[in-house]
């Protein structure tokens, strides 16, 4: 998933990302409204940070803008302490929700989870594809009864292809939404990490079903 953060506190934006990325989102960071905006109607972000108070546009033009141009990517809105009436307007301006700042990060994430629908830790909440099972907030993996070690970046591109079971992702949609803006990422990078997650979850496995699927020509799907 990824997420862009828009917050011109510079401490406070790095910290976010930092945070995030250890939780394998992909992250990209701008201190400006107007920086923020472009990003936002541009690419494909799963949620968006939005500071309220930013140098260029601030947070609540951007959100009215966003949602006058059809864009419903979710919007988490982080206002400023005693700035009550912020909350309001954010939501009345199509925010989805809001954080006061200061916040903990386990707030944040906990907000984000919410947002995204990547909930927390519970049995029922385990992506599940044959015997492949994901759990999104523990990291963990496992294809049977046996765990398997992936990377941060391998288990987002799982979670990516798990989620969207069945559906035919092209590299380009890959991208978009498991690396960042500034990672320098080439569609034959994505075949290394298809390599790479195959020669975990599926060839140590000969006897059971294959699940990555290539499919020539237009990308990549996890099959139910
Ligand atoms: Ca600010």
């Amino acid at each position: 998933m990824r997420i862009l953060v828009v917050e011109d506190e510079h401490r406070i934006a790095n910290a976010i990302k930092k945070g995030l990325e250890q939780e394998t989102y992909a992250v990209d960071v701008v201190y400006s409204g107007n920086d923020g905006y472009d990003l936002a109607s541009t690419e494909d972000y799963d949620l968006i940070i939005l500071d309220l108070m930013l140098p260029g546009m601030d947070g609540i033009t951007i959100c009215k803008q966003l949602r006058k141009d059809s864009i419903h990517i979710p919007i988490l809105v982080l206002t400023a302490k005693g700035q009550i009436q912020d909350k309001v307007i954010g939501l009345n301006a199509g925010a989805d929700d809001y954080l006061t700042k200061p916040f903990a990060f386990e707030e944040l994430l906990a907000r984000i989870r919410a947002l995204t629908r990547r909930p927390r830790a519970s049995i029922n909440d385990t992506l599940k594809v044959h015997d492949l099972e994901l759990n999104p907030t523990s990291f963990q993996v496992k294809r049977g009864d046996i765990s398997l070690h992936i990377s941060n970046k391998e288990f987002a591109l799982l979670e990516y292809l798990m989620r969207n079971a069945d559906k035919i992702l092209t590299k380009d949609q890959i991208i978009a939404h498991v690396w960042n803006y500034d990672a320098d990422i080439l569609p034959n990078t994505i075949e290394v990490y298809i390599r790479k997650l195959r020669n975990k979850i599926d060839l140590p496995f000969p006897d059971k079903m294959q699940l990555i699927q290539t499919v020539r020509g237009f990308g990549y799907k996890i099959t139910t």
